[in-house]
């Protein structure tokens, strides 16, 4: 008998019937003999449709009461799923995040899990019910409700998954694992059956949404078995482990992130502290930066560009202007129109020439790079969004000849 926690995204419970076939795939798990733990998202678009509806209200509502809000969509799916199991005559019980004892910090929209206090999941284990958690929520040190940012129920079935020593931690989606490129944008991505933890991390973050970021991050960390894979499809799905035997594949995906801007500091002084000066600025407001691109000094002034998060664009601009004169730059241009593409594989290290094919395959496709940027494991490219689609097919046809 194994500790299985099981994750189950916001398509796969998105109605009636959607919650019925979730219940059957637990009832099979819990009736092998298994502790089964699960953990649900809001039903389908939910979350963002309490977003609108707060937009309705206040454009601009506080963190925590927009916290408070949004973690209500999980609440709904915990207590239908259990009703579905409640029918089938098993005995289940739904608890919230405060009621599992998920400590957060108190990052209200974003916030961080420290702790899950596991006793009362292991109580109700104890008495052979099935558990379902909502995922994406916790409580701060106020006890206040706080959430985990976009795509947290993932973090949450991983986090119990660590605290609780399960023995695998499935996470349940609307395709058949992970994919060596978004599968709805690329046709001919394929499933991978097995994928490093380090590769995984970088193409969450990269862009595939597949995984929250954090949740690999975690997997890694507490060394959880992990597996991604369908709830339509009853077949084994993909294995996020430490090493696999597939580590050798150069370029294990492709993966685009457009929820990117990218900001240009024109007639910059060619001078030392410059940069620093910058990204001080950056650093104080609380932006992340991600590529850098500097050009060649041309009588006496340089150009600096760089990329934040779509969201950060606006707070980012005002910043560098309220301090044009000490940043001494004669024009600011700014673009939201860009993406960033990338290819990650553990076996990029030892192959040269990866670049080189994917530079080829954006010339193929007639794509101009704007910046480029690149790590031990991944290359990754700034382009048009209009030519996102377009480039993601080209690279992935010259790595997977389809
Ligand atoms: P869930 O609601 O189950 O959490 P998500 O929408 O968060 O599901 O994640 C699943 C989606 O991730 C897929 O429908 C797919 O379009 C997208 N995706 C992006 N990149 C990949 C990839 N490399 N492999 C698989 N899916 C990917
Ligand atoms: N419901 C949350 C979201 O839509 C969390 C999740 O689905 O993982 O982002
Ligand atoms: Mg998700």
């Amino acid at each position: 008998m194994a500790l299985i926690v099981q994750k189950f995204g916001g398509s796969s419970v998105a109605d009636a019937e959607k919650i019925r076939r979730v219940a059957g795939i637990i009832a099979d798990t819990y009736c092998e003999g298994h502790d089964v733990v699960v953990v649900l998202s809001a039903q389908g678009d939910t979350t963002d449709e309490l977003l609108e509806k707060a937009a309705e209200i206040n454009p601009k509502p506080s963190k925590r009461e927009l916290d408070m809000l949004l973690s209500t969509g999980e609440q709904i799916s915990i207590s239908l799923c259990a009703m579905a199991l409640e029918k089938m005559g098993l005995p289940v019980i739904s608890l919230t995040g405060w009621q599992i004892g998920l400590r957060t910090n108190s990052n209200y929209g974003n916030a961080r899990i420290k702790e899950v206090g596991a006793e009362r999941i292991r109580r109700e284990l104890d008495q052979r019910k099935i558990v379902i958690v909502a995922g994406f929520q916790g409580i701060n040190k106020f006890d206040d409700i706080t959430t985990l940012g976009r795509g947290g129920s993932d973090t949450t079935a991983v986090s119990i998954a660590a605290s609780m020593h399960a023995d695998l931690c499935q996470i349940y989606t609307d395709v058949e694992g992970v994919f060596t490129a978004d599968p709805r944008k690329v046709p001919g991505a394929k499933k991978l059956d097995e994928i490093t933890f380090d590769e995984m991390l970088e193409l969450a973050s990269l862009g595939a949404q597949v995984l929250h970021n954090r949740s690999v991050e975690m997997a890694k960390r507490y060394g959880v078995n992990l597996e991604v894979l369908s709830s339509y499809v009853r077949k084994p799905g993909t294995i996020v482990k430490e090493v696999t035997s597939m580590e050798d594949t150069k370029i294990s995906g492709v993966a685009k992130d457009s929820d990117i801007a990218r900001i240009a500091l024109l007639g910059l002084a060619d001078e030392p502290g410059t940069a620093f000066r910058i990204f001080r600025v950056l650093a104080k407001s609380g932006i992340n930066v991600d590529i850098i691109l500097q050009s060649i000094g041309r009588d006496e002034t340089k150009d600096i560009s760089f990329t934040v998060a779509k969201p950060d664009m606006e707070a980012a601009v005002s910043a560098l202007n309220e301090n044009k004169e000490v940043l001494g730059f004669n024009d600011i241009k700014v673009s939201d129109k860009v993406c960033k593409i990338s290819i990650v594989g553990a076996g990029m290290i030892k192959s040269p020439g990866i670049a080189a094919r994917m530079f080829e395959a954006l010339y193929d496709a007639n794509v101009n790079i704007h910046m480029i940027s690149t790590s031990e494991i991944k290359v990754s490219v700034l382009i048009d969004e209009e030519h996102a689609d377009l480039a993601m097919q080209s690279i992935h046809r010259k790595f997977f000849g389809i």
